[in-house]
């Protein structure tokens, strides 16, 4: 009878200590990264390793966000003054609700956040307030790209000054950096357990000479640097997000080499691609890749915030999309699932009184025929997605 409940106790113990241990597990493999900046991993995280050694199966899921062009013209921080300088958080003030839910959002800061100190300026060659920078981080934006083609409006001055700011305000930025170290350290931010490696490139820079031997710069699109660049992200990341600037300007469908890059990409292991520059929307689309996972492409996300109005250039939005990472015994996988579009509008009064709205509450502010445009919109973006 003794021993019946010594060996009862013995197992009620180990039981316990086997569900503490696998408990601790499963935090330690959730626990949260730094998101900085510098978070490159060397190997994949033991933890992970173990539960799936142990024959458990865990599911893990982020929601990625995106929205476009941060284009800031002359108008729009003119319209920003303030007795103090610059305060652009009244214009996203209306879309901070829907902005703050994706774990992680992704903005093109299309123009350099120079600040005053190198002379404000607005079309052709931009320079922006800082207070821009304020603004985004304010309304969630965790990491920006920066590889466009107004990258080096303001030359190598205007980059370095840019990534001065977002290093003090712990901005993460991809796409332009500092130094070669710099371009070299893979931008990984970690939410839920997932860790996403962030990537940037763009077609040019406006004619613009990168300066020489300075490549490091800003990031120019070239199939070897792109494939190599997925390789490195993809050992050290579950998921690949490439942010990319591209297309022809106006247009609201992609063009062929668009959709032949994005191919490429979706082929060497891009997961979601978010494009940039056309200033108006161009849909989202499914590509299945060569391996057989399916990748998201959001073609161009339009404008978010800028001063251009009419033919679809005050019509942005944000796209959300659900990663699902599934650590079986067999190894891990990732499943992108759930797009989904948000339309917003820039609202304007005589180039002053800039708001980003929901495009469907766009009646209010001055847009007529608000509810069909929104149709339309969700129309457009979603229309190829649907089999
Ligand atoms: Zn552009």
């Amino acid at each position: 009878m003794r021993k019946k409940r010594y060996a009862l106790y013995v197992f009620i113990i180990s039981f316990l200590l086997v569900i503490a241990s696998s408990l601790l597990i499963v935090r330690m493999y959730q626990s949260k990264g730094t998101g900085s900046s510098d978070a490159v991993q060397t190997s994949a995280p033991l933890p992970q390793k173990k539960a799936s050694e142990a024959g458990k199966e865990l599911e893990e899921k982020v929601t990625l966000g995106a929205i476009g062009d941060i284009l800031i013209h002359d108008r729009v921080y003119i319209d920003a003054m303030t007795k103090e300088g610059y305060d652009f958080k009244p214009m996203l003030a209306s879309v901070k609700d829907i902005l703050i839910q994706p774990d992680l959002l992704l903005a093109n800061q299309e123009t350099v956040l120079g600040g005053i100190e190198l002379g404000l300026s607005g079309y052709p060659a931009f320079n922006s307030p800082r207070e821009v920078g304020d603004a985004i981080i304010d309304s969630g934006v965790d990491i920006v790209s920066t590889a466009n083609n107004h990258s080096l409006d303001k030359g190598e001055k205007g980059i370095q000054s840019a990534i001065g700011y977002m290093e003090t305000t712990s901005l993460p930025y991809v796409g332009a950096f500092k130094d070669p170290e710099d371009k070299k350290k893979l931008r990984i931010l970690e939410e839920n357990g997932v860790k996403i490696a962030y990537l940037s490139y763009t077609y040019g820079t406006n004619g613009i000479p990168v300066p020489e031997g300075k490549d490091y710069l800003v990031n120019l699109i070239d199939r070897a640097a792109m494939k190599e660049e997925i390789r490195r992200a993809r050992q050290n990341a579950d998921a690949v997000v490439m942010s990319i600037h591209w297309g022809n300007e106006y247009e609201r469908t992609p063009n062929n080499s668009q959709k032949d890059l994005a191919k490429f990409l979706a082929d060497e292991g891009v997961d979601v691609i978010f494009g940039h520059h056309p200033h108006v929307l161009q849909p989202m689309e499914w590509i299945e890749a060569e391996d057989g996972r399916k990748t998201l492409i959001v073609y161009s996300l339009g404008n978010f915030l800028s001063g251009q109005v009419r033919d679809y250039k005050d019509i942005g939005g944000l796209v959300t999309v659900e990663l699902t990472k599934n650590v079986t015994p067999g190894g891990n996988s990732i499943t992108v699932s759930n797009p989904e579009f948000t339309p917003t509008y820039v609202a304007s009064q005589a180039e002053q009184n800039y708001r980003v709205v929901l495009l469907k509450n766009a009646g209010s502010h001055g847009l007529p025929n608000a509810e069909e445009k929104y149709k339309e919109i969700m129309a457009h973006m979603n229309g190829p997605l649907s089999p």
